[in-house]
C-alpha cells in the first residue's frame, strides 16, 4: 500500500458493555459496544438485557411504556 492515501486501518482493542473484550481491525483507536458475540442473546440463547435490567427499564420508566413480558 502506498503511503498518506489508506486509512489507518490497524487492531483495535474493542469493549463490549458486557466486559468481554476482544481484538478487530479498524480504522479508529478504540471501539465500545453495547453488544458482542459472548453477551448477544442470538449467540448465548437466553435473554440477559433483561435479566439485567437497567437501560430498557430505565427508558421504559421514563416514557410510562409498561413492560409486556
Ligand atoms: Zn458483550
Amino acid at each position: 500500500m502506498r503511503e498518506g492515501i489508506h486509512p489507518n486501518y490497524k487492531k483495535v482493542t474493542v469493549s463490549c458493555a458486557c466486559g468481554n473484550t476482544f481484538e478487530t481491525g479498524s480504522v479508529k483507536k478504540e471501539l465500545r459496544i453495547e453488544t458482542c458475540s459472548e453477551c448477544h442473546p442470538f449467540y448465548t440463547g437466553r435473554q440477559k438485557f433483561a435479566e439485567a435490567g437497567g437501560r430498557v427499564d430505565r427508558f421504559n420508566k421514563k416514557y410510562g411504556i409498561k413492560a409486556t413480558n
